[in-house]
């Protein structure tokens, strides 16, 4: 297929961003062009763990987050291809007085955003993630509508559903450069020519900083290592609910009847400050 010569709004990045803009943004009849330098889903999405989880700090945040919920719950049906979504709810453990307090404080946010935030007993947050040691846990939080997803499949999901409302979305096309006239945004340059555009949306996650840059926007992201363990499977029941340990900064899920488990690290170090390997699809660190 030739790319069109112009588009009202062009998204760079076919990650689950962009693929989730251009389905919202053809379901409100916008005329939409993604571009992928590669092949949808092969940035940090393709590995993501998952968890989908609804709490945040932020008011806004935790309603779009609450938004996610209701899409994924009918993506699977209204597009037929499968998500992996599943609501097995999702635990957030308190392993000192500090972090109970907290716990306790998000629960009453969570209810005020009408969400079942449950506080649980050591012993109740065992029964339900029977795996763990509990001697040092003081209390839990089990949030029954959180869940686990398959990424890449949401956003294949996202993108047929993309399509279905008539949006454009091109693969192993990259775009090598922002055109602009006078400060003003007129199109993208790629290797197989110029295409307009009135409106450009950058998805292209931790590449935005380096082409925002080129246009004199500062993008403050960049990526740090990022360390997971993936275990065989040993029996683990499909419907264990993600579990959060804010005080050792880790994550689990089950996996094909194993766990994942991922950590935060407090001192993260930054990756590729001065851009990144050219080709990164579907990639890993070592
Ligand atoms: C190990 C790991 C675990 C994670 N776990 C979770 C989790 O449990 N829950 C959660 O919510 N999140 C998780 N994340 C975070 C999640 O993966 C990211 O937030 C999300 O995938 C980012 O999506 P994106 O679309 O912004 O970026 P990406 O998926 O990186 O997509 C950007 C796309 O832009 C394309 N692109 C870049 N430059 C150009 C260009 N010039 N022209 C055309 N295309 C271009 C790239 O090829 C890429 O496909 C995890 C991440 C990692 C690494």
């Amino acid at each position: 297929m030739t790319l069109p010569s112009s588009a009202k709004t062009l998204i760079i990045g076919g990650g689950i961003i962009g693929c989730s803009t251009a389905y919202h943004l053809a379901q409100m009849g916008e005329e939409v062009l993604l571009l992928e330098k590669a092949a949808l889903t092969s940035g940090s999405t393709w590995h993501a763990a998952g968890l989908v989880g609804q709490l945040r700090s932020s008011a806004n945040i935790t309603q779009l987050l609450g938004y996610s919920i209701d899409l994924y719950n009918r993506l699977e049906a209204e597009t037929g291809l499968a998500t992996g979504w599943k609501m097995n709810g999702g635990l957030r453990l308190a392993c000192n007085q500090e972090r109970w307090t907290e716990v306790k404080r998000q629960a009453t946010t969570a209810h005020s955003f009408g969400l079942d935030m449950q506080l649980l007993t050591a012993q109740e947050a065992q029964d339900l993630w029977p795996l763990m040691d509990i001697s040092d846990i003081v209390g839990a939080a089990f949030l029954p509508t959180d869940g686990q997803a398959s990424p890449s499949d949401i956003t294949q999901a996202l993108a047929k559903g993309a399509r279905a409302k008539g949006a454009v979305l091109k693969e192993n096309t990259p775009v090598t450069e922002i055109l602009t006239e006078r400060g003003k945004l007129v199109g993208v340059r790629t290797v197989q020519g110029d295409i307009a555009c009135e409106k450009l949306v950058l998805c292209c996650g931790q590449w935005t900083r380096d082409l925002a840059k080129t246009i004199g926007v500062t993008v403050p992201l960049v990526s740090v290592e990022h360390q997971y363990m993936l275990t065989e499977a040993f029996g683990v029941p499909s419907d264990l609910p993600t579990l959060r340990d804010p005080d050792r900064l880790t994550y689990y899920k089950e996996e094909v009847g194993g766990l994942v488990m991922g950590g935060y690290e407090p001192n993260g170090i930054p990756w590729a400050k001065n851009g990144i390997p050219d080709p990164f699809d579907f990639q890993l660190l070592d």
